[in-house]
């Protein structure tokens, strides 16, 4: 369902009204993290400044250590909700149990599915019956063809409206959190008709390192980045060291307008 043998045509997916395919490239935007309405306006804000059409923020956070902060679960869907209405940005969020996949999708208007869960089948499933978008994360640990096979079966369920995204990939490198593996943006573009789009937040890890990873990202031909800012990263409760700041956003609007997408 998801391979371009039967679907020639690449396939823009929209998210709240707002596209995400070959003819532009989408900037989405937002704290990795839901901490406080105040952090997710400000973030918002800051992700509107830049450029961002669409927010995104986890509520659900899958975190490696169990210690570590959550997330603020239903709380932060309703900031999020919050948040939209005052911006006018569609939301984008992480579902990590299919047991909440309807109550997030009664929030959000795309579901993200982590690199931890991207071969969870029952929340693929579960996803693909929700009536939302999906952006599927690439396993950290998966093939091409495995990130394909995990799409396929959230396409099974009915659901053809699935964003795929490379987070980066684990390999002997330790310089950074994972390894950006650009040549997936245009290998799965010529293996399905699905979107893809690239998170050079979470590949690297490292602020220094993510508009060199969105130049390169755009570079390749992605329809679009998902990039995480945060207005006091050296306060935030998750992923600080990646978050782009305020003195960043000028940057990140220029790499976005200095690359037009690959047509
Ligand atoms: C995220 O985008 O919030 C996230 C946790 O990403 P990943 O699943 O790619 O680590």
């Amino acid at each position: 369902l998801v391979s371009r043998e039967n679907h020639p045509e690449r396939s823009t997916v929209r998210v709240g009204g707002v596209p995400i395919g070959p003819d532009t490239v989408t900037l989405i935007a937002g704290p990795c993290a839901v901490e406080t309405h105040e952090q997710t306006l400000e973030a918002a804000r800051m992700a509107q400044a830049a450029g961002a059409t669409l927010l995104r923020g986890g509520a659900f956070k899958p975190r490696t250590s169990p210690y570590a902060f959550q997330g603020l679960g239903e709380e932060g869907l309703r900031i999020l909700a919050a948040v939209r209405e005052e911006t006018g940005l569609p939301v984008v969020t992480e579902v990590v149990d299919a047991q909440d996949v309807e109550l997030v999708a009664s929030y959000a208007d795309m579901l993200q599915v982590g690199t931890r869960n991207a071969q969870n089948f029952a929340l693929l499933q579960a996803v693909g019956a929700a009536g939302r978008p999906v952006m599927l994360k690439r396993g950290m640990n998966a093939t091409i063809e495995e990130w394909l096979m995990a799409a396929e079966y959230i396409a099974q369920r009915g659901n053809l409206d699935i964003v795929l995204c490379e987070r980066g990939i684990r390999t002997f490198e330790t310089a950074t959190r994972n390894t950006l593996d650009v040549s997936a943006v245009p290998v799965a573009q010529r293996l399905s008709h699905l979107p893809v789009i690239v998170d050079p937040s979470h590949s690297g890890g490292r602020r220094d390192l993510v508009l060199p990873l969105t130049r390169a990202a755009i570079a390749v031909g992605a329809d679009g980045v998902i990039i995480d800012v945060h207005p006091r990263p050296e306060q935030a409760l998750c992923d600080g060291p990646q978050a782009l700041v305020f003195s960043d956003l000028g940057d990140l609007a220029q790499v976005m307008t200095d690359f037009p997408p690959l047509l």
